[in-house]
C-alpha cells in the first residue's frame, strides 16, 4: 500500500457507540448530537457561536453571503484571498457575486500582510485569510490592516482545528472563524464543518440560512406543547446546509483526540525537521510562524525539481501531494494570472510530505532518506 499522503484514524468502538445512541434513539438529523458538538466547539474555541454544517465549503459560502447581506456591498464589492488555497475558498467568494483580488503570499504560503495593503482599493470589503497547514503566518498583521481599513477578517481554518497562537485558538478577532471536518482533515468525520460568527446576530441569521430560511422561533415561543410545529414563518430563500448527528457523532469523539492526535503530527514534523538539518540549501521545510502552535495538517518542503521528486517517491510507493496549485492558473481565475508572482514561483516547487497519525518514525526516516536521495541539488 505504501506511505499515503492522508489516512484518517478514527476510534472505531467509541464512533460507533455514540452513532448506536443515534440510531436507538431515533434521532440523525438536525439537533441532538448537532446542538451537543456545537457546544463542546464553544468550549474547545472559545470561540463565542458556533454552528454545525455539512461542510467548510458551504460555510465559507454563508461567511460571505451573510457579511454581504448585513454590510450592504454591492456585486462590484471585492475580497483579498490567497491563490494558494483549495478551491473552496475562492469559489465561495464567487458563489455570492463578489470579486476575487489575489494577494501574494510569504514564507510561510501564507497572505503577505504587505502585498494585502497593495491590493486594498476603495472596492475592498474584506479579508479571507487561510491558515495553510494550521500555520497562522503572519494572521495578527492581518488583523491589524483590517481594523485600520475597516475591512472584515473570514478566516478559512479548515487546515486549522487544534492550532495555537500563543496559547489560544486564533480567531475571536475575524468577524467568522469556517472550519472543516471533511474525511481527511485534522478532525475528520466524512463531510461536516462548523462556522464561528463573532455577532450573535450573524448566527442567528445563519441557523435560519441553513435550514431552507426557516425561523423555528414562530412556533417555539408561541406553542410549546408542539401540536403547531407546522406553522413556523420562512424569512430567507434558504439553503440544506446545516449537520446531521451521524456526523456529530463522530466529531465528537474525534474531537475528544484532537490535540493528543495533534501533538503527535508536532512529533512526527519534528522528525522530518531533523532529518533534513543539514539539508537545507536544498530541501527548504516551510517554517511555522512564531508563538504558533500548528496542528501540523501538512508538512510542507520547498524543493528545486518538485515534479521530478514527485515522480521518484512515487517509484519508492511514497504519495506526496501538493498544497496548493497557484488557483490563477486554473480557467476560472486566469483573469489574475501573473499578480502573485511568488506564490506562482512557490506553487511550482513545494511538496506536502506524507503527515498522517499511522506513520511510524521508521515511516518519516524512509521518506526523508528518499526526498535527501532524489531532491535535486541544483
Ligand atoms: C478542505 C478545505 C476546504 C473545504 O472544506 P470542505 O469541508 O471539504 O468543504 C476549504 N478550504 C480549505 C483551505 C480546505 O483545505
Amino acid at each position: 500500500m505504501g506511505i499515503q499522503l492522508f489516512v484518517p484514524t478514527f476510534r472505531v468502538d467509541e464512533c460507533l457507540e455514540e452513532i448506536r445512541e443515534c440510531l436507538e434513539k431515533g434521532w440523525t438529523g438536525l439537533g441532538y448530537k448537532t446542538v451537543e458538538i456545537e457546544e463542546k466547539w464553544k468550549e474547545y474555541t472559545g470561540l463565542p457561536h458556533a454552528h454545525f454544517l455539512n461542510s467548510a465549503t458551504v460555510g465559507l459560502s454563508l461567511a460571505l453571503k451573510i457579511l454581504k447581506l448585513e454590510e450592504g456591498w454591492q456585486d462590484d464589492a471585492e475580497v483579498i484571498t490567497t491563490p494558494l488555497t483549495f478551491v473552496s475558498t475562492n469559489h465561495a467568494i464567487l458563489y455570492e457575486g463578489l470579486q476575487p483580488v489575489f494577494a501574494d503570499v510569504d514564507q510561510y504560503l501564507c497572505l503577505d500582510p504587505i502585498d494585502v495593503e497593495k491590493k486594498i482599493t476603495s472596492r475592498t470589503k474584506a479579508v479571507l485569510f487561510v491558515g495553510i497547514g494550521g500555520n497562522t503566518g503572519q494572521y495578527n498583521k492581518i488583523v491589524e490592516l483590517c481594523r485600520k481599513y475597516n475591512l472584515k477578517l473570514i478566516l478559512d481554518a479548515a487546515h486549522m482545528a487544534g492550532t495555537r497562537q500563543n496559547g489560544v485558538v486564533p480567531g475571536a478577532e475575524a468577524d467568522v472563524v469556517v472550519y472543516s471536518f471533511q474525511a481527511v482533515k485534522n478532525l475528520p468525520t466524512a463531510d461536516s464543518g462548523m462556522i464561528c460568527f463573532k455577532e450573535q446576530r450573524h448566527d442567528e441569521i445563519c441557523r435560519k440560512l441553513t435550514w431552507l430560511g426557516i425561523n423555528k422561533d414562530t412556533y417555539a415561543r408561541s406553542n410549546d406543547k408542539g401540536a403547531y410545529k407546522w406553522k413556523y414563518d420562512v424569512e430567507y430563500v434558504g439553503y440544506k446546509y446545516h449537520g446531521n448527528s451521524i456526523m456529530a457523532a463522530i466529531g465528537l469523539v474525534q474531537l475528544k483526540y484532537l490535540d493528543q492526535d495533534n501533538a503527535y503530527r508536532r512529533q512526527l514534523a519534528s522528525w522530518y525537521d531533523s532529518a533534513f538539518d543539514g539539508h537545507h540549501d536544498y530541501i527548504k521545510p516551510i517554517a511555522v510562524a512564531p508563538g504558533c502552535e500548528s496542528s501540523r495538517h501538512l508538512y510542507v518542503i520547498e524543493v528545486n525539481n518538485r515534479d521530478n521528486l514527485l515522480l521518484a517517491l512515487n517509484e519508492c510507493e511514497i504519495y506526496p501531494g501538493v498544497h496548493y496549485r497557484d488557483n490563477t492558473d486554473y480557467r476560472m481565475y486566469a483573469y489574475a494570472k501573473g499578480t502573485c508572482p511568488n506564490s506562482h514561483r512557490l506553487s511550482e516547487r513545494i511538496l506536502s510530505l506524507p503527515m498522517h497519525l499511522r506513520m511510524t518514525k521508521k515511516d518519516v526516516d524512509y521518506v526523508a532518506e528518499k526526498v535527501i536521495q532524489y531532491a535535486g541539488r541544483g
